[in-house]
């Protein structure tokens, strides 16, 4: 409101001062004199004002003649061109204008804008590969699939826009879910630009969901070699598809090559849990029993495992528990003062029936870290050394309710899993998955009870399957204490030293 009124008082002072300026100027005495041979002009000074303005306007046009001049004369030279690029220029300044125009109407969200111009600028640049950038965007932003993806195959005729275009599809295609075409325009965007990161992921995840392992490890190091992934990175995640790739080969039934795929995932990241275990296994199943002992004590140093307790007993499977204890103070001495070589000891030292000693290692560890686990083997310590019912039944009551321990969780969304796996099943991330106590809320588990019959016998006490929280309950049926179990390999073996594997997580 208050502009515009000061545009209407602006142009009337404008206009005011323009016919003052002209009246003074006619009033004014004297001008130019122009003598020019014998003919002599005398000009006023507003008619000199006048002539000045004519001037410029003149050797403006004079300009522009010679310029159309000289194409002209180009032409004539043979420059078949010169002429329309004469014009040209002017259609060219047009062009880019509306270029400019559809650019910024892109940027504040009005793709039909956007669009109208694009199409304007294309009328007079004739530049496919810039307009249609345009054009495509803001066919996507208004929801316009088709007509992106007809913008999308229009850029993929040259050779400077043809990434623009393969990705373009791609990504409607991911959309779509149609992971094997998909697969493919990952495929050649990758061949063109192998440093494009995102891409690259793409292509990764497609190929680890369609379990390509192989073809995800020629794009991971092709990632390394050209700096889009950091070395140490990308030589932990080829040990993880590495490991994959073994499975899978095992799976087939060709024994040998995963072996070597598995000792091969090993080596590349020994802090790899389940590719020590597997690694282990394939020494084993060559003879190479002092190997396989190697693999899973140098993992062990890194991170302390069930799995890898496990992989150790079956290493002997025969052996009396005396020779157990004595074998695996080889693995347990390299982390002493951790929670799980405790734990272990204290197992083996159970199974052994030297429960004094069981409780000697494991000191403290049910108050300070009570755990599901700690609780069960306080409650069979006590079993073994006699204690009451009472006393083994408040462990045990304790263990149901108490917190699970680490677990297979992923660092990304928190998803717990009941096994390792390269991708998460809650978020489809690859390789997030770390062996950590779940954050507060998950901890509690109503699964507790499931892991009971592994240590303190065969779940055929009520105790076993449905556990009454309170201590006080009671309760007739004996807490067997646990002994066969260490000695029997297929116990042994993923269920004793490693309970977390048997019981499921629940959601
Ligand atoms: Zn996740």
């Amino acid at each position: 409101m208050l502009w515009s009124l000061f545009k209407i008082v602006l142009f009337v002072v404008l206009i005011a001062a323009l016919t003052l300026g002209a009246g003074y100027l006619m009033e004014t005495e004297g001008g130019v004199r122009i003598a020019i041979g014998g003919t002599e002009l005398t000009l006023g000074t507003f008619q000199t004002v006048i002539a000045l303005i004519v001037l410029v306007l003149a050797v403006w046009l004079l300009i522009k003649l010679v310029n159309l001049l000289v194409a002209v004369v180009r032409f004539l030279n043979g420059d078949e061109t010169a002429i329309s690029r004469y014009f040209d220029r002017n259609r060219e300044r047009k062009g880019y204008e509306a270029l400019a125009d559809g650019m910024m109407a892109l940027a504040s969200g009005e793709e039909k804008v956007a669009m109208s111009k694009a199409a304007r600028a294309e009328k007079f640049l004739h530049r496919p590969e810039l307009t249609n950038l345009i054009t495509a965007q803001a066919a996507e932003m208004s929801g316009d699939r088709k007509k992106a993806e007809q913008v999308y195959k229009r850029l993929l005729a040259d050779e400077r826009t043809r990434f623009v275009g393969i990705r373009g599809i791609l990504k409607q295609k991911l959309e779509d879910g149609d992971t094997e075409t998909a697969m493919k325009l990952a495929e050649k965007a990758f061949a063109l630009k192998p440093r494009h990161a995102e891409t690259g992921d793409i292509l990764l995840a497609l190929q680890a969901t369609q379990n390509d392992w192989t073809g995800a490890r020629k794009t991971l190091g092709t990632k390394v070699r050209t700096g889009a992934l950091p070395k140490d990175v990308g030589k932990r995640r080829d040990a993880v598809l590495a490991l994959q790739e073994a499975k899978e080969v095992f799976a087939e039934g060709n024994s040998i090559r995963a072996r070597e795929s598995a000792i091969e995932a090993n080596k590349l990241s020994p802090d790899l849990i389940p590719a020590a275990v597997m690694a282990s296994k394939s020494y084993l199943e060559k003879g190479n029993a002092r190997y396989a002992a190697r693999v899973l004590s140098k993992t062990w140093q890194a991170q302390p495992h069930p799995d890898l307790a496990a992989a150790f007993a079956a290493i002997r499977p025969d052996e009396t528990p005396a020779e157990r204890l004595k074998r695996f103070k080889t693995l347990t001495k390299h982390r002493p003062g951790h929670p799980e070589s405790r734990m272990l000891l204290a197992e083996l030292h159970i199974a052994a029936e030297d429960y004094d000693k069981a409780r000697d290692v494991l000191g403290d560890l049910a108050e300070t870290n009570p755990t599901q686990r700690t609780l069960t083997l306080m409650a069979a310590i006590e079993r073994g050394q006699g204690a009451d019912d009472d006393v083994v039944r408040g462990w045990l009551a304790k263990a149901v309710v108490a917190p699970r321990g680490p677990q297979w969780v992923c660092e990304k969304c928190n998803h717990i899993h009941s096994d390792w796996a390269p991708v998460c099943l809650g978020c489809g991330a690859f390789d997030t998955l770390s062996w950590t106590v779940p954050s507060e809320g998950e901890i509690k588990m109503p699964g507790g009870a499931e892991m009971l019959p592994l240590l303190v016998g065969k779940p055929r006490e009520p105790v076993v399957t449905e556990p009454d929280p309170s201590p006080d309950a009671p309760q007739d049926e004996p807490v067997e204490p646990p002994h066969a179990d260490y000695v029997e390999p297929e116990t042994v073996d993923g269920e004793v030293l490693a309970p977390e594997v048997e019981a499921k997580p629940e959601k």
